[in-house]
């Protein structure tokens, strides 16, 4: 039997979740889910200067409302208390820094990793004249070969000091990426890399490395940006003797002019997203194709269909163009699947009203669901249906050319027509729709010169849904009282 899966989803808290990190987040979760194994969120707060106050809430609160749920490491409690879970803690990357302190000594031991003295004053002007001889920036290993003994002492006497990596000088080194295939770097490109920084806390490289090791990791799924990384990191388990995850580095996000994808806060934030009116289902079903086509047949796919087709093999390699308009298109298909209670539940939240009408704020938000791209713009959407009255000047009540004296005559006819209705007949737009067509057949009347002025009178406006429709949506008492308010504006102008 294969060792059991384990993936981590390893972002640092320095700001909000965005969808580039969800997408990881995602396929750490299809990945681990379709075979059985552990998802894992690990927090890498090394970075202490750019980690932010929330960063932790903000992750796990993110991906707890888009439905990406990991079952080992940091979690947030419904009373929103920050927690672990899992035997392989602690799961926050600040907590374990003697561990990667131990780990660098060992390095050094080992003549993989050196202490360096240099000021930060001689790295700039090292980078200065390299910028002016027109060579990449990079360590020119001044440290390196400094006698052991004595680089311990002056850390003993307390000189500031950095740990870095003792890479090869030349040669290359080749690795398999499950999504590139075979990758190669050459190692004269790659300066040491500093693993502690002078404050004694590990850099991103150590920390992520040892804690993957310690945590038995069995597959890194991470965005493009850290593939020239990989070649750091594998140095380390070699060094160590330790046996290395497998690794799939997951396409860049675009914009659609293929420029690398913008962080304005509020279209990339899932919290920000979510906020603004689109459904989990939708926002998951969209970021899962960001990079992958599971079938070629279709674009919906439920968060269960997707952890059984998923295969990290079929992720494209090429960039991937985030289309906010198909983003749109599946957030409304998704309005349109939700069952009309779960519906109702989240557009209620969006509406102020003085009218104290469930039932017919209800009947408003459902009439409204079709044309919905976002659930907040419900708010917008029935406006009109909530309004204490019309101001008609602004719109045209007669049919193109017709005389007021008609529309007048077919509304009183319409009027009494929905005075005849029961409660329960002005609700059933079945009803009330054939009950119209008969009373335009009966008087010889025409649609548009019979509907295009109720319309208008119902929604004081020239564009709206159809007029069975809003009688149904409004009830008896408030079409009629629409109807008459049309008439006494016909009548007095
Ligand atoms: N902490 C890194 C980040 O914020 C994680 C990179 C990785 O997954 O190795 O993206």
């Amino acid at each position: 039997m294969s060792k059991k899966f384990r993936v981590r989803f390893a972002p640092s808290p320095t700001g909000f979740l965005h969808i580039g990190g969800l997408r990881s987040a995602l396929y750490d979760e299809l990945f681990a889910r379709h075979h059985g194994g552990d998802f894992i969120l690990r927090i890498e707060d090394t970075d202490q200067a750019r980690t932010v106050e929330g960063g932790v809430e903000n992750i796990c609160n993110s991906l707890k409302d888009a439905g990406v749920i990991p079952n080992e490491g940091m979690w947030i409690d419904d009373n929103g208390k920050i927690i672990e879970r899992g035997k392989h803690g602690p799961y926050i990357q600040s907590k374990r820094q003697k561990k990667h302190l131990a780990y660098a000594e060992k390095l050094i031991k080992m003549d993989k990793a050196y202490y360096c003295f240099c000021t930060e004053e001689r790295l700039k002007d090292l980078r200065a004249q390299q910028t002016k001889n027109e060579q990449a920036p990079g360590y020119d290993g001044k440290c390196c070969d400094l006698d052991h003994k004595e680089a311990e002492q002056r850390v003993r006497k307390g000189e500031k000091h950095v740990i870095r990596l003792k890479f090869p000088q030349k040669g290359k080194i080749t690795f398999e990426d499950i999504i590139r295939g075979k990758v190669e770097f050459d190692w004269s490109v790659i300066d040491d890399q500093v693993i502690i920084k002078t404050s004694g806390m590990p850099t991103y490289h150590l920390a992520s490395t040892c804690d993957d090791h310690d945590m038995e990791i069995s597959h890194v799924l991470r965005g493009e940006e850290w593939l020239p990384s990989t070649p750091k990191h594998l140095f380390i388990y070699e060094a160590f003797g330790w046996k290395p995850p497998k690794f799939a580095h997951l396409p860049l996000l675009l914009n659609e002019d293929r420029s690398k994808l913008s962080k304005r806060q509020g279209d990339v934030s899932v919290s920000e997203i979510l906020e603004k009116g689109y459904l989990p289902q939708a926002l998951l079903n969209f970021v899962a194709l960001l990079g992958w086509n599971p079938t070629a047949d279709r674009e919906i796919y439920t968060h269960d269909e997707l952890v059984e087709l998923f295969n990290l093999e079929k992720v494209n390699k090429a960039g991937a163009v985030v289309n906010y308009e198909k983003f749109d298109w599946l957030n409304s298909h998704y309005i349109k699947e939700l069952t009309d209670s779960e519906y109702l539940e989240k557009a209620r939240l969006f509406i102020k009203t003085k009218i104290r009408d469930q039932e017919f704020i209800d009947r408003a938000l459902l009439l409204a669901r079709d044309r919905l791209v976002r659930i907040n713009d419900v708010a917008d959407e029935i406006d009109y249906l909530l309004k204490e009255k019309f101001n008609y000047k602004e719109v045209s009540l007669p049919w193109k050319k017709q005389s007021k004296k008609e529309v007048i005559q077919r509304l009183e006819a319409l009027l009494d027509l929905v005075n005849e209705f029961s409660d329960k007949q002005a609700l059933d737009i079945p009803k009330v729709e054939k009950e119209i067509k008969k009373l335009i057949a009966d008087k010889e009347w025409g649609n548009g010169d019979t509907l295009w002025p109720l319309r208008v009178a119902l929604s004081g406006s020239e564009k709206s849904p159809g007029p069975f429709e809003l009688i149904a949506t409004y009830g008896k008492e408030r079409a009629i009282a629409r109807i008459k308010d049309s008439l006494t504006h016909l009548k007095g102008t």
